[in-house]
């Protein structure tokens, strides 16, 4: 068997920071919809500068574009692939898109994750947030920061700020989070197929937890 997981949460529940660290642990590839996005910004493509407004709003991308591109990184990864998926589904419809990806490849429903935090949480970890333009390594200034400032400690290379996290932005992402994404958690929620974790435990508590659930 394979280990496929999904981890939904807030803004800065810290899903990057933990899908990063099951990965590693795992050896199952790790993918974000958010990184994805930033990387075809980076790219600067059309599709890149069409959704680099939605990013810098704080708004969702559009389901159709987002459902294209988990689809296709699926795809890449044969019949049955192993997969540590964060920040998707985030709508109901993409939740429904994404029940179909796994009929279509007879795969069962992953093991489903919500990481919980409350929205003062959001807020305090989202100003500080830092992370490495090279390995995509996550830090805070205060939380969880570098050895050296400013520096990646795995390797060496410049942290910096991502663009989305401000007060404006980070405001409505949570309304965005509160209208869209809370009845995605509610939906598998009320299936029964929902692991919850508090995700204000210390980051080695919810890694604990988390593999416990993976393991099962
Ligand atoms: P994240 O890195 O998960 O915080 O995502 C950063 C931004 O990427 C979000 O604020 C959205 O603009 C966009 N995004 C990431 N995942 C999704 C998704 N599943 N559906 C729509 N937009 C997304």
């Amino acid at each position: 068997m394979g280990y496929r997981v999904v981890l939904l949460g807030p803004p800065a529940s810290g899903k990057g920071t933990q899908a990063k660290a099951l990965s590693t642990t795992l050896r199952v590839p790790h993918v974000s919809t958010g990184q994805l996005f930033r990387d075809a910004v980076r790219r600067q493509d059309d599709d890149g500068s069409r959704i680099r407004e939605f990013i810098d709003r704080g708004e969702l991308v559009p389901d159709e574009t987002t459902i294209a591109v988990v689809d296709h990184w699926l795809q890449k990864r044969g019949r049955r692939p192993e997969f540590i998926l964060d920040g998707f589904p985030r709508t109901l419809v993409q939740a429904v898109a994404f029940d179909r990806m796994l009929a279509e490849r007879e795969l069962d429903l992953p093991v489903m994750v919500f990481i919980q935090i409350s929205e003062e949480e959001t807020l305090a970890r989202i100003m500080g947030r830092l992370g490495c333009t090279n390995c995509g390594n996550l830090y805070h200034v205060r939380f969880s920061p570098p050895r050296q400032a400013g520096r990646c400690d795995q390797c060496g290379k410049p942290l910096e700020q991502r663009d989305d996290d401000n007060a404006a932005t980070v405001r409505e992402r949570l309304r965005q989070y509160r209208t869209s994404t809370l009845p995605v958690v509610a939906h598998y929620r009320d299936r029964g197929e929902l692991r919850e974790i508090d995700g204000q435990l210390g980051k080695q508590q919810v890694f604990n937890a988390l593999l416990e659930l993976v393991r099962g």
